[in-house]
């Protein structure tokens, strides 16, 4: 291989973004396709991130690259000479060998022109049909969405100061040539419908960790306020319930590993920052590994009650809220609670087309995730002959975990290179 050969990498996430930045502040060609319309993935909605607290806007990935400051959305993704960025875009087709890929992308509509929006907000003013992804989305722009198109359309295309809007784009297909091939294509959150006993998406008041997440986050829908969605009436007893649709042979074997740190990190933001709330966890184990047990000291400290035992049901109660009827294990007893809010610690489950990409690039799967192509090597990265894997594309995993996993992933591409 040489330098000048091109690399793929599917999935801007943290980990596709990282493998994509190292290698082209590395020297290397780099095609990062993302499906939706914004990098950063499922840690665009996460508020605060374990372990160090910070917004999660913040990554120190990019810490060394000139001219930005320390945050990942604002890097310059769309002025890397190396870096080719295709939002909205899809792999359609790999053909060809290991070391010459050839691979057609399916580059979906380009509505909003991002390198002439200014995110002047005028479009979305106008027709609800203009939106703001995420304040810190990249790129920097707004993105159209035919579906909720209305009249007022056609006048925000006229006023846009930089005539930024194309409202006749077209999907496009596009073949690229790639030596080597990175899947970065993470993890989705489970939804529970139709687990029995917890009544998700029938009772507004049960919302998963994710939702819980984006309550608590300032720029979510509720402006950071802690609300009921049922009625807006106030929270003061949120309930967190631990394993759902993991360790449970009828939805998920394994143990999703990161769900016990992410509850207490919400247990903890609630506790610091949501006067007279109070929080309790269900769980059958707490499993806070590695260095992410103070989470559950300081959880404990600040007054988070902890029932080792089972759920049995969760109705709506007549004064509002929900009331939840608990098997306590420890104390061989049901109890029964009332709480305003039910959050479900759910599975981190493969990425819905994880098995398709597999299949179209010839590669193993374990529990649907993207398997090592040899799990005794110690390489966990290798999935291929010329095929990498990194973050959440390979099981859960933490954020610094993915990010290892993308550094090792650019280094075994840069070793392969003359
Ligand atoms: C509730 C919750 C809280 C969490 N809190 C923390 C925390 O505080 N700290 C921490 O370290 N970790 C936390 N995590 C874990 C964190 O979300 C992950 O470690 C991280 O987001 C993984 O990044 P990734 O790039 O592997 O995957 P993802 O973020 O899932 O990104 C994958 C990207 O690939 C794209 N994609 C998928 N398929 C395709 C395709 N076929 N073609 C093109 N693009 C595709 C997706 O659109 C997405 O943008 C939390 C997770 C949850 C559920
Ligand atoms: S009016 Fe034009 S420049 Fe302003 S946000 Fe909309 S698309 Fe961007
Ligand atoms: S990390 Fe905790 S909540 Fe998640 S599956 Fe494992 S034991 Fe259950």
């Amino acid at each position: 291989m040489i330098l000048s050969d091109k690399v793929l990498i599917i999935g801007g996430g943290v980990a596709g973004l990282t493998a994509a930045i190292e290698l082209a502040d590395s020297g290397v060609k780099t095609v990062l396709v993302e499906r939706q319309h914004t990098v950063g993935g499922n840690a665009l909605d996460l508020y605060k991130a374990f372990p160090t607290d910070d917004c999660f806007y913040c990554f120190e990935a990019s810490r060394f690259r000139p001219g930005i400051r320390k945050c990942f959305y604002r890097s310059a993704l769309l002025d890397h000479p190396n870096l080719e960025l295709r939002t909205n875009t899809t792999v359609e087709a790999v053909a060809g060998s290991p070391g010459n890929f050839e691979v057609t992308l399916m580059v979906g509509p380009q509505y909003v022109d991002p390198m002439r929006c200014i995110m002047c907000g005028l479009c979305q003013k106008l027709s609800s049909a203009f939106v703001l992804i995420s304040p810190q989305c990249q790129p920097q722009a707004v993105v159209y969405v035919p579906d909720q198109a209305d009249d007022n359309v056609k006048e925000a295309v006229e006023k846009c100061p930089t005539k930024a809007i194309n409202l006749e784009a077209q999907p496009t297909e596009e073949v690229i040539r790639a030596s080597d091939i990175v899947v970065a294509t993470g993890y989705h959150e489970m939804k529970p419908v139709g687990m029995e006993e917890y009544h998700y998406e029938e009772l507004p008041d049960v919302v998963t960790q994710l939702e819980l997440a984006r309550m608590l986050d300032p720029n979510g829908e509720t402006s950071g306020q802690l609300v009921r969605p049922s009625d807006g009436g106030p929270v003061k007893h949120v309930m967190m319930v631990q394993c759902v649709g993991s360790r449970d042979e009828n939805y998920y074997p394994y143990c999703s590993k990161i769900c016990c740190v992410f509850a207490l990190k919400h247990a903890d933001i609630i506790a610091q920052e949501r006067e007279g709330v109070q929080v309790s966890v269900v769980y059958m184990d707490i499993r806070t590994y590695d260095r992410h047990e103070r989470y559950y000291r300081k959880s404990r400290r600040a007054g988070v009650n902890f029932i080792r035992g089972r759920v049995q049901t969760v109705s709506k109660a007549k004064d509002g809220g929900l009331e939840v009827i608990v098997y306590d294990s420890l104390l061989d007893r049901y109890l029964k609670f009332r709480v305003d809010l039910f959050v479900l610690s759910t599975a981190l489950e493969p990425s819905a087309e994880s098995n398709e990409m597999a299949q179209m690039l010839g590669i193993r799967t374990s529990n649907g995730f993207v398997a090592s192509l040899d799990p005794t090597s110690g390489d966990e990265v290798i999935v291929g002959d010329h095929v990498y894997a990194c973050g959440t594309a390979l099981g859960p995993a933490e954020v610094p975990e993915s990010v290892t996993q993308a550094r090792a992933v650019a280094l075994k591409i840069l070793q392969g290179r003359k």
